[in-house]
């Protein structure tokens, strides 16, 4: 009975998937910088690597939607549940490479004083990225955040004046400066600040560990603590930070791993 409940269950799941936008689940896509949606029996803690995971319910189904960082490997892994292990496959995928020249030298190689400030901004942002508020329904039928092009793709190796950096987290969006920037989705700002690398920047908290990110920013128009509504204005479009030109880098983070936010766009708004 128990191996049928699971299939039933995994059949609603796929049904679910098909018709994504009427339900809002984030697409499917079980790769390093992507999602695994796992069923599972409850909305009780579900664990990856021992961070709690978003659990969404729909129809009396419960899935996990659980963020797969860039650096893992593929393989097979497991949700540990109240009710046992949930295993899940993550599949193999190659980023393409991107080269880039940044003209101010010190933002790729910064100088001993900076080192400081880096430091405590990443843990700023590692606080936030591994808050988890607990929310029913998170809304992860997000609109784009700014009008303009897709310039950098999530996920590229980049070698930037000709040495290897991490991946590119996020996904940019070119646009002219003071274009504004508006929240994808209802959410608590819980960062901002004049960041390092990312500039201007704010980070909001969706709930269960859903954060998004906004930086290079050329002014900001939210305090932490506010909570914003899906489309209200946050700020706009810049080039602080490290950056060629003017545009949003975008983040999305769950579990705090780093996901690729084109998953999280509802049909209206993908690129
Ligand atoms: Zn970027």
């Amino acid at each position: 009975m128990r191996n049928q409940d699971c299939s039933i269950k995994y059949l609603v799941l796929v049904l679910l998937a098909l018709c994504q936008p009427a339900i809002g689940l984030p697409e499917h896509d079980p790769v390093p910088g992507g999602i695994a949606l796992v069923p599972v029996n409850s909305d009780t803690n579900a664990l990856f690597d021992g961070r709690r995971v978003m659990i969404s319910e729909s129809e009396g189904a419960y899935v996990a939607v659980v963020g797969i960082p860039l650096s893992h490997s593929p393989g097979a892994f497991y949700l540990d549940t109240a009710e046992g292990k949930v295993q899940f496959k993550v599949k193999e995928k190659q980023y393409e490479e991107q080269r880039l020249t940044i003209q101010n030298k010190r933002k790729v190689n910064p100088y001993a004083q900076d080192m400081e400030r880096i430091t405590r901004e990443r843990a700023e942002m590692d606080t936030a990225f591994n808050h988890f508020r607990p929310v029913k329904r998170p809304d992860t039928d997000f609109d784009l955040p700014t009008e303009g092009i897709v310039s950098s793709s999530f996920g590229l190796r980049r070698i930037l004046n000709d040495q290897p950096r991490s991946p590119h987290s996020g996904l940019d969006i070119a646009a002219s400066e003071g274009t504004r920037i508006r929240s994808p989705a209802a959410g608590i700002i819980v960062a901002t600040g004049d960041y390092f690398f990312n500039g201007n920047t704010v980070l909001i908290d969706h709930g269960q560990g859903l954060i998004t990110m906004y930086c290079h920013m050329s002014s900001i128009r939210v305090e932490v603590g506010q909570a914003v509504n899906k489309g209200q204005y946050i700020g706009d479009v810049g080039m602080t930070g490290r950056v060629t030109g003017a545009h949003l880098h975008w983040g999305v983070s769950l579990n705090n791993a780093r996901v690729n936010p084109g998953l999280f766009l509802n049909q209206a708004s993908t690129p």
